[in-house]
Formats: structure tokens, C-alpha cells, sequence
């Protein structure tokens, strides 16, 4: 067995067990996060089983697609987007995780192509306000939501957030939120939240979508500028 190999079964396994001692068990989508990794460890991974991928940028993404075309793989997009990157995004993704304004959803809705199926769309939360970090915040959910949902070529999923390091208790409160559009009529099937470090949180939580870098590939070389 490769490490990639021995390393998602364990993840699949941990995740598994969190899904079972969760409040209301969820199947639980893994994405494995291939960023900075090169695209031979995807096919290891892809041939362990593994079929839903994220990457954080947009060309170095479009090149291991390039490569890995004969894989029937679900790629999510985790990274922050820019505006200048919507079309590829919109023409090359399955998900993006990341929306976090009106001007984005447009460009995507307005960028997907007509031959395939809508673009499933969660809203990064931006929960701690940290400045740093991409994410809309906590009190403009609702607006960009109801934005989203009239656009035709978006499907709006869920919500994704990364609090800061350690702190769980915002997965609760993620959940919460979703729990609270829901009232507002606002029907929403995704969290994407839980990384290496805290997926087994996040999943107690209520997430149904946890993305894991490190613990299926090892540490990424620094990326180039
Ligand atoms: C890199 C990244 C991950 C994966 O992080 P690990 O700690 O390597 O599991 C998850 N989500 C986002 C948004 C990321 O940028």
C-alpha cells in the first residue's frame, strides 16, 4: 500500500466513526484537498476509491484536470476567487465552496456553460470576522442566499466556513445558521466544514462535508510564488 492508500483509509474509517456518534449520523462526503500536490498522489487516491477532490487555485487546478481527464473525479473549488477567475472556475468546477458575494454568484451564473448542469454553490462564512480571511459575515447570509437562489445556473447547497484554528465551537454555530435559514424558508443540504485537524469536531457538529489536505497527502511543498 502506498501512504496515500493507507492514509485515506484511515481518514474514511475516522469518519465513519464520527459520522455513527454523531447527534443525527450523516453520510459524510470527504474532499480530499490535492492543492499543491501533484497529480499522480490524486490518482493514487482516485484508484483507493477516493472520487471528490479540492483545489485552491485555479491554474494549478486546470493543469492536473488537464492530466487527469480520464478520471471521472468531482472537483470542488476551496480557494478564494477573484474575479478575474470566475469563467474558469464556472467552466471547470462541479462545486465552489467559496461565494461570498453577489458580484461572484453573477459572474459564475452568468459564466457557467449551458451544456452543463448548475454550478452547486455553498457561501464561505466568515464567522471570527477575521480580516484575513475570505467569507461573508455572519448577518449577510440571508441577503446573498436569496441572491443566489435566483440565479438559474447556480445551485445553492450550503454553507462552508474555517474558523479560526481550535475553536469548534463555531461548527456548532455554522450549523446553527443553517438551521435558522431553514426557518426562513431557506432549504440548505451542505455544511462544508472540518479540516485535518478538527474534522471529528465538525462532524459532532453536523457537517456532512469535511476537506482534508495534510492527513491524505502528507505536508505540500510551499507553493511558488
Ligand atoms: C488547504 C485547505 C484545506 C485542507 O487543509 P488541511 O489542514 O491540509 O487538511 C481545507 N480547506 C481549505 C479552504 C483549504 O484551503
Amino acid at each position: 500500500m502506498t501512504d496515500i492508500t493507507d492514509h485515506l483509509a484511515k481518514i474514511v474509517e475516522r469518519v465513519a466513526r464520527a459520522s455513527e456518534r454523531a447527534h443525527s449520523p450523516k453520510n459524510v462526503t470527504i474532499v480530499a484537498v490535492s492543492k499543491a500536490q501533484p497529480a499522480h498522489a490524486i490518482a493514487s487516491a482516485f484508484h483507493a476509491g477516493q472520487r471528490h477532490f479540492g483545489e485552491s487555485y485555479v491554474q494549478e487546478a486546470a493543469q492536473k484536470m488537464a492530466e487527469l481527464a480520464a478520471l471521472p473525479i468531482t472537483w470542488h473549488f476551496i480557494g478564494r476567487i477573484q474575479a478575474n477567475k470566475t469563467r474558469a472556475v464556472a467552466e471547470r468546477f462541479h462545486w465552489v465552496h467559496t461565494v461570498d458575494r453577489a458580484e461572484i454568484a453573477a459572474r459564475l451564473n452568468a459564466q457557467r456553460p449551458e451544456h452543463a448542469p448548475p454550478l452547486n454553490v455553498l457561501i464561505q462564512v466568515n464567522q471570527a470576522r477575521e480580516p484575513q480571511k475570505a467569507g461573508v459575515e455572519p448577518s449577510g447570509v440571508t441577503a446573498l442566499a436569496r441572491s443566489i437562489l435566483s440565479l438559474p445556473r447556480l445551485e445553492l447547497r450550503g454553507l462552508m466556513t474555517v474558523p479560526p484554528a481550535g475553536e469548534t465551537h463555531w461548527f456548532t454555530e455554522l450549523a446553527e445558521l443553517a438551521a435558522q435559514l431553514g426557518r426562513e424558508g431557506i432549504e440548505l443540504d451542505t455544511l462544508s466544514m472540518g479540516m485535518s485537524m478538527d474534522f471529528e469536531a465538525a462532524i459532532a457538529a453536523g457537517s456532512n462535508c469535511v476537506r482534508i489536505g495534510t492527513a491524505i497527502f502528507g505536508e505540500r511543498q510551499p507553493r511558488r510564488a
